[in-house]
């Protein structure tokens, strides 16, 4: 079976063709302005996926919270303004007459792993992205754990700090304001307004700025400061930390030592490791979804 697995991300829309073994016959990012709202994204979705070769199903990892039993939107942010509410799977079956699965993106990279990527030995896992803002999946008996709405493993929104940094969910102190990629980089502008995003940050790092050194081992302290929570909460096998910035390997050692301090030692058999899949986990995860 072919299958299109797209993810739409609040930059980008990627497309793959994937067969049932998660090789990819192809893959391309469309970039696409996720500011002009959820009817601009699904005119530029429509234009995208036609133009790919044929295909029997598509699976659709989205941004946003998302009603996997009809496959609309029930809650995005201003990342993508009037984009909730939107019925994805209704319009992309008329428009393309196959069968559609939309699933959000932090639990689609989380199948996506679970199937082809770090997750394969685990049967209870979570996965966690680490960019503008922190997505979660949560992977127990291998199947995703949704909770009773269906909008389970919000990590991002933790409260780690009362009363501390305000959200754009509208509360305060929660863990993404303290350790998303975007946190780290606006701590990082404080010092140098050159470093916009974490490549920089640690190519800064290497070539000696000892600066942001103090700055890097606070947000990894942020970072593992969650990850023990959910830990003490789940008792996962292990946890699978992705994101542009966790390509970083030594950052994955450093979180892996940070929450081996600071768990209690009854659950320090919990493995840390990296996402392998990179920006191809949503795709795969997408067009996973098609198994069950
Ligand atoms: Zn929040």
């Amino acid at each position: 079976m072919k299958i299109l697995g797209v993810d739409i991300g609040g930059t980008a829309i990627k497309i793959g063709l994937a067969d049932d073994h998660g090789n990819l016959a192809s893959f391309r990012e469309y970039s696409y302005n996720s500011k002009l709202g959820g009817k601009h994204l699904v005119e530029k979705l429509i234009q995208f996926i036609a133009e790919n070769p044929s295909f029997d199903r598509i699976g659709i990892s989205t941004a946003g919270q998302v009603n996997v039993e009809d496959g609309s939107i029930l809650y995005a942010n201003d990342n993508i303004p009037r984009y909730t509410g939107t019925k994805l799977k209704e319009i992309l079956e008329r428009e393309f007459q196959v069968p559609v699965l939309v699933e959000n993106d932090a639990n689609a990279a989380a199948i996506g792993e679970g199937y082809f990527g770090g997750g394969k030995p685990y049967d209870d896992f979570l996965c966690l992205t680490f960019g503008t803002g922190i997505g979660g999946a949560i992977v127990l008996n291998s199947q995703i754990y949704r909770g009773y709405n269906g909008i389970a493993a919000e990590f991002g929104h933790m409260i780690t700090h009362p009363q501390g940094n305000p959200c754009n969910c509208g509360r305060s102190g929660c863990y993404e304001t303290y350790a998303s990629t975007t946190a780290l980089v606006r701590k990082a502008a404080e010092i140098d307004k050159e470093l916009t995003n974490g490549k920089a940050i640690f190519q800064a790092i290497d070539q000696g700025d000892t600066r942001l050194e103090p700055l890097l081992d606070d947000w990894v302290t942020e970072v593992s400061l969650g990850l023990t929570s959910l830990i003490h909460i789940f008792n996962p096998s292990a946890i699978i930390i992705g994101g542009g910035i966790m390509e970083q390997e030594k950052l994955v050692d450093m979180v892996d030592k940070k929450v081996k301090e600071l768990i209690m030692e009854s659950y320090s058999d919990v493995q840390i490791i990296r996402a392998v899949l990179g920006n191809k986990a949503g795709v795969l995860g997408a067009a996973s979804l098609h198994r069950n």
